[in-house]
């Protein structure tokens, strides 16, 4: 299978050929926190598979564990951990293509954002949200 990606300013780009070792959101703190964002997704690749371009910043959030952004606009591109040699966890949302994606596992549940749960139940808006006082007859 071959995907490509790029970060929002589109100054970072990859592009893969290979199989997606794993496919999957992640519930953790780690991530929560990194992302600014409840969850984040990833797709597992074989790093000598997978071609950058551009320039990538990095920093050890954890012990031999690496995050890559772009520096110049500070999408999140990847996770990368001694834990997990022969991989690398590309930001799913960074691909070209995002609205095709379709995770196939959860992991690190227990530290799942509880307010997920009641999304079916909170007022959703296809454009941005109305002020109050205009969603009044
Ligand atoms: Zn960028
Ligand atoms: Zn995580």
């Amino acid at each position: 299978m071959a995907f490509s990606g790029h970060c929002m300013c589109g100054a970072v780009a990859w592009t893969y050929s290979g199989d997606i070792t794993r496919n999957l959101v992640c519930h953790c703190t780690d991530c929560q926190r990194a992302t600014s964002s409840p969850f984040t997704a990833f797709l597992g690749m074989r790093p000598e598979q997978l071609r950058w371009t551009g320039d990538i910043t990095h920093y050890e959030s954890s012990p031999e564990t690496f995050r890559g952004f772009c520096p110049a606009c500070g999408t999140r591109l990847y996770f990368r951990s001694a834990r997990w040699p022969t991989e690398i966890h590309v930001h799913a949302a960074t691909l070209s293509e995002p609205g095709q994606y379709r995770p196939d596992a959860q992991v690190l549940t227990r530290s799942r954002a509880e307010w997920l749960d009641q999304l079916q139940s909170i007022p959703a808006h296809e454009g941005f949200q109305q002020p109050p006082s205009a969603a009044r007859p």
